[in-house]
């Protein structure tokens, strides 16, 4: 059995970065990670021809400074997202162009819709306490409303409701009907608000590291070497009075404290004894993670950028709701992403393989051409299936569950720490949340040896 100071549970980047943080103070670290990969929720895939895509997380923006931080830290750099041309929205059947966050030339009606809707939701936002959520303004009321009921009561026209519900359910991944307007608010909050989340430009899909998220993790995973212990999904964690117990698979540590860096979505799949608090575990019940597919489209040039494109295109309702261009910092090959999020997701997951493959291609070739219906190559990655994810991009919080439990998001549980993006007041949802909720969680336990 390996004895150390702390063992970390997950080698996302929330874990990850918790070990390299207590390692560089010094502490003796075990990493329990149940893949046969570090990474989590992103994953750099080589395409074997020295280029290569990022299944899952994969841009970063500006006021992101703690994953900027570690990218400086490991030598990686940026390259900006391929922004020059006209975005598309398809409204009925037809391909309209637009430039910046908003499409505003949907008519007047629908323009005045939107906008009136995206300043609401911002001046909304402005009034949520990041650290405590729970203590805003009407946060009863808004954790008692749905993201649905507030599009309905405040979105009349059906295109700048569908868009909006495309834009911004679509960040959790789920239905509108699904997650609670105060969690939402919350979460557009930890960003900078809707701007930066929904933006491309300064938003949140402004830069990608060059060589993928992979480029960050796999250095970061070298650093801590034999101390991370790959295929080992940790089944239970006890805790005692002289220190905790880690069971894995085939590996067991003894530690004075436990971080635990898995999505809360999938965090009561471990035992714990003795049982957490009340809070704790109820919360563990509540925040289910969502659904989404990223599908990589494979061309040999990026064809859309010579037609005055920027490949970012919404489309309610069809098979490719949502696209991105996703080339690496050559331009080449031409990689166009798909994201599939929420019910259109699972609609998606049902069909065959080659059915869904022919329902998205033709959408493309809808809005970008004949090009896009022959790529060179094609790959899915859907993370509803991922057992060890729970589902993506976050674990979100329905109705209610912010106010009665969301104190217990960061609150240690006698030697467990809690760490993952979600536990972050700051960029919650994102790889630079996940980083800060690590190193929050390092300096919980590096400051109690001083206490
Ligand atoms: C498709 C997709 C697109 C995204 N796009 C972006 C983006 O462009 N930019 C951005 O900033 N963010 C994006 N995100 C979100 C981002 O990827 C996550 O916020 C971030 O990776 C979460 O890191 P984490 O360490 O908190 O959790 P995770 O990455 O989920 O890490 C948790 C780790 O715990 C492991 N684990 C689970 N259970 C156990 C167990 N019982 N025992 C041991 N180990 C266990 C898992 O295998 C995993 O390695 C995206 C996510 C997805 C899925």
């Amino acid at each position: 059995m390996a004895d150390v100071d702390v063992c970390v549970v997950g080698a996302g980047f929330a874990g990850l970065t918790a070990a390299l943080r207590l390692v560089q103070a010094g502490r003796t670290v075990a990493v329990l990670e149940a893949r046969d990969r570090v990474g989590g929720r992103t994953f750099t895939d080589s395409l074997g021809n020295g280029s290569y895509i990022d299944r899952g997380g994969a841009w970063v923006g500006p006021t992101q400074d703690r994953i900027h931080a570690l990218m400086d830290e490991f030598g990686v750099p940026s390259y900006k997202q391929f922004n020059e041309g006209a975005n598309l929205v398809v409204l009925d059947g037809k391909p309209h162009r637009y430039k910046g966050t908003v499409p505003l030339k949907l008519g007047p009606w629908v323009t005045a819709n939107m906008g009136i809707a995206f300043l609401n939701l911002e001046r909304l936002c402005r009034s949520i306490p990041v650290n405590e959520p729970w203590n805003a303004p009407n946060a009863a009321e808004h954790d008692a409303t749905t993201l649905a009921t507030w599009l309905k009561g405040n979105v009349y026209s059906k295109p700048a409701h569908d868009l909006l519900e495309t834009g911004v359910a679509g960040c959790y991944t789920s239905a509108a009907s699904e997650v609670s307007l105060l969690f939402v608010l919350f979460q557009m909050a930890s960003g900078g608000g809707p701007r930066f989340v929904l933006g491309v430009e300064n938003g949140s899909q402004d830069a990608r590291p060059v060589g993928g998220m992979g480029a960050i993790y796999r250095p970061i995973a070298d650093y801590l070497g034999e101390r991370i212990h790959l295929n080992q999904p940790v089944r239970s964690i006890t805790q005692d009075a002289d220190g905790a117990t880690v069971r894995a698979e085939s590996t067991t540590v003894r530690a004075s404290r436990v971080i635990v860096a898995v999505p809360i979505a999938i965090a009561s799949h471990i035992l714990f004894d003795p049982q957490l608090p009340v809070d704790r575990a109820m919360l563990h019940q509540r925040m289910p993670g969502g659904s989404i597919m990223k599908v990589a489209a494979i061309y040999d040039e990026p064809f859309w950028r010579a037609d005055g494109l920027t490949g970012l295109s919404a489309s309610p309702g069809t098979a490719a709701p949502v696209t991105i261009d996703a080339c690496t910092a050559s331009g080449k090959p031409g990689i166009l992403c798909v994201i599939v999020e929420g019910p259109n997701c699972r609609r998606l997951g049902r069909m065959t393989e080659s059915d869904r493959r022919q329902a998205i291609l033709s959408d493309l070739a809808i809005r970008f051409g004949p090009k896009a219906a022959n790529p060179v190559d094609y790959h899915e990655q859907d993370w509803t299936l991922e057992r060890y994810s729970g589902g993506g991009m976050l674990s979100h919080a329905p109705t209610g569950v912010l106010t009665e439990f969301g104190p217990a998001l960061r609150a240690p549980c006698g030697r467990i720490h809690w760490a993952g993006t979600e536990s972050s007041p700051v960029m919650c949802g994102w790889v630079d949340g996940a980083v800060r909720s690590g190193e929050r969680a390092a300096h919980e336990v590096i400051d109690l040896a001083y206490a």
